[in-house]
């Protein structure tokens, strides 16, 4: 099923998503249905609360990606960051801040522990593209986002975009959950 995503001013986004205590069957529906929302639109990672559900769960694919073709999708339940290593700078986008990009720095290796899709623990070491994406989906269960992270003068370059995201102006080719004020909504 196709869920909606919440947008930028959404409450939900600047919540402490809660841990996961296992796995049932509304989880596993709930992470088909993330990966069909992520999919259709167009997205590479995507964190429970931009579903509406504040919890310590993510899902990840990666293979669109050139380079990343072999990259197997992910689920990722009660993440831990271990240790991190170096640092780069890469331009970010994010499924609830539509038509926004910008330039985060963010530690380029990390060591992860966290639960998989049957509840079993994992610790892996991840670079490049999954490390940046995995530390974006892991900032939405902490409430923070990716413009959060962007230097002050970069993040006045896009001060309008938000402000008209806040203001419920809101323009994709996916369905968003409705705000009060105006939506915009091309759902395809
Ligand atoms: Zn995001």
């Amino acid at each position: 099923m196709i869920l909606p995503i919440n947008i930028y001013s959404d409450d939900i986004l600047r919540l402490k998503a809660k841990p996961l205590k296992g796995v049932d069957s509304g989880i596993e529906e709930l992470v088909v249905s993330m990966f069909e929302s992520m999919h259709n639109a167009s997205g590479i990672g995507l964190a429970a609360p931009q579903v509406g559900r504040s919890i310590r769960l993510l899902v990840l694919d990666l293979s669109c990606l050139k380079n990343y073709e072999h990259e197997k999708p992910m689920v990722v339940i009660n993440p831990h960051i271990l240790s991190v290593r170096g640092y780069n700078e890469m331009e970010e986008g994010c499924l609830s801040v539509p038509g926004v990009q910008g330039d985060v720095v963010r530690p380029a290796v990390i060591t992860l522990k966290y639960r998989d899709e049957h509840f079993k623990e994992r610790i892996g070491e991840f670079s490049g593209m999954v490390a940046r994406a995995l530390q974006h989906e892991i900032d939405h269960l902490d409430g923070t986002l990716f413009v959060d992270r962007m230097e002050k003068r970069d993040r006045k370059k896009i001060q309008k975009e938000l402000e008209s995201l806040a203001s419920g102006l809101v323009d994709t080719k996916y369905p968003v959950v409705a705000r009060e004020l105006v939506t915009i909504s091309k759902h395809s």
